[in-house]
């Protein structure tokens, strides 16, 4: 089928319509009837061995390769499409998501920069952001992997404001201060990174204590800030979580932006599990400040359910956004027409040049569900949480570990060996295939944690999940 000599395309265009076909179908096929298969299972020996060959020379078939995925790779995907899967912060994924997706790859545009139309796409879905939180028009936006790549950046544009775009070319080997950052100690292990990565060093991320709400203690920020001044150093940012990935705790952001604009720092915040939120009607209210803030880092691969990857990161001053990576390069040259021109060039607003299409799913998705029901799809996987806590609380031999906000429920069996206990409540949980939690540890006890972000999640699944627990807590403990 691919037997030319002198190009990559099919010889029949026929022939390949046909097996794309039963490809597609296939796939809808697996969404279509996820939820009568299990949530994750172990691969075999031989799939494992399957990945393990030497780079191919000779060429196999198409649908011979695509029924190796059918055996091999598909039934042992991690299983975050399933309405089962409550670990971690996952999107379930939907078949738009996955079309747009399929659209990008043909028409395989480099959004890195230059005049066309799929850069247009892009910074609509920037304006809409910009819409959404509130941000001025000349705020700037850009797709990234993922709310660690968008945390990251949002950083370096902080170091950028407080240093002066010199810092690009003397890195912090000149900087006699030392600059200092805040944030809970609930944030996201990639906040550590985000400064290890800018070379200000993760020992100079203070963590702040959180409050009986998981939320930033803001007297001991001030207190960390005050010491911080005393001894000669240069508090520089902000990072409030909206969505904090143990317990789903939103900071106070107004609270957080009032002392960010007396101090004269930046506010950051990580919204990768919750900014979106702000399309609920019922939960935007509880991300009130976030409109203040310098800028933003979201996900649209989790609560909004766009298929991995699809990271976000909007920044209120696109002038200090762009100076902290536009470099000027011979082979970057812009026009004023011609394929080279057009403003702007996204990668003047990141560290990649060459892009993909990531903007194409997100649009498609805005496009064909709509703002609204975005918003009460949320809304959906916030009452089945509050449904698991009300169950929680309601049977004795459970025990709620901390207060649902919005989707995420941390829990315990009740016993001897607690810690112990529910680890291997979560491990077999897991393994049955069923229904499938991950675990967290809050102030110290193991904790089973739900969270729901999939759009396929139901009553049964939240049935499932106490029923299930009971049994293994029961067998573990002992108890009949
Ligand atoms: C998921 C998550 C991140 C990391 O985002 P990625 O998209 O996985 O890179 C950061 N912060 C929070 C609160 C998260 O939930």
């Amino acid at each position: 089928m691919f037997n030319s000599k002198s190009h990559l395309d099919p010889v029949d265009w026929d022939q390949i319509r046909s097996i794309s076909n039963r490809m597609v179908n296939d796939i809808l096929n697996h969404l279509a009837t996820i939820e009568t298969q299990a949530v994750w299972k172990n691969a075999n020996a031989t799939t494992e061995t399957a990945f393990q060959g030497a780079l191919p020379s000779p060429s196999r078939q198409l649908d011979d390769v695509h029924e190796s995925f059918l055996n091999h790779i598909l039934p042992y995907s991690i299983g975050n499409a399933h309405p089962g899967f409550l670990g971690w912060v996952h999107g379930g994924g939907t078949v738009v998501g996955m079309l747009a997706d399929m659209l990008a790859s043909g028409l395989n545009a480099n959004l890195g920069g230059r005049d066309h139309i799929p850069i247009a796409v892009e910074q609509q879905v920037v304006a809409w952001m910009r819409e959404l939180f509130e941000y001025p028009e000349s705020a700037s936006g850009l797709f990234v992997t993922g709310s660690s790549m968008a945390n990251a950046i949002g950083v370096m544009v902080a170091r950028t404001k407080a240093l002066g775009v010199d810092v690009r070319k003397t890195g912090m080997q000149g900087v006699k201060q030392r600059l200092t950052a805040y944030t809970s100690t609930a944030a996201h292990r990639c906040v550590s990174q985000a400064l290890e990565m800018t070379g200000i060093g993760s020992d100079y991320l203070r963590l702040i204590p959180t409050n009986s709400e998981h939320q930033i203690r803001l007297d001991a920020l001030q207190q960390a800030i005050d010491q911080d001044r005393r001894d000669g150093h240069l508090p520089f940012c902000i990072i409030g979580t909206s969505g904090t990935v143990d317990t789903g705790a939103i900071d106070d952001l107004k609270s957080l932006s009032e002392i960010a604009k007396r101090e004269g720092i930046w506010f950051h915040v990580d919204g990768a599990c919750g900014a979106l939120g702000r399309l609920s009607k019922r939960f935007a209210p509880l991300l009130d400040g976030i409109q203040y803030s310098d800028s933003i880092a979201l996900d649209f691969h989790k609560w909004a359910q766009v298929p991995y990857d699809a990271g976000f990161i909007l920044v209120r001053d696109s002038v200090v956004h762009k100076a902290t990576f536009a470099s000027p390069a011979a082979y970057l040259r812009r026009e004023q027409r011609g394929m080279a021109a057009g403003d702007p060039w996204p990668c003047d607003y990141g560290p990649d040049l060459s892009r993909s299409f990531k903007a194409l799913k997100v649009w498609f998705t805005f496009q064909v569900y709509g703002a609204d029901r975005i918003g009460q799809m949320m809304d959906h996987t916030t009452d089945l949480a509050h449904e698991l806590a009300r169950r929680i609380t309601k049977e004795s031999e459970l025990e709620l570990l901390a207060p649902v906000v919005t989707n995420i429920v941390c829990f315990r069996y009740r016993c001897d060996n607690s810690n112990e206990t529910n680890a291997e409540i979560v491990i077999r949980l897991q393994e049955s295939g069923i229904v499938a939690p991950s675990s967290t540890t809050i102030n110290g006890t193991v904790a089973i944690r739900a969270a729901f972000f999939n759009h396929r999640t139901t009553e049964r699944e939240v049935n499932l999940l106490i029923e299930e627990t009971l049994r293994h807590g029961r067998d573990l403990a002992g108890k009949q």
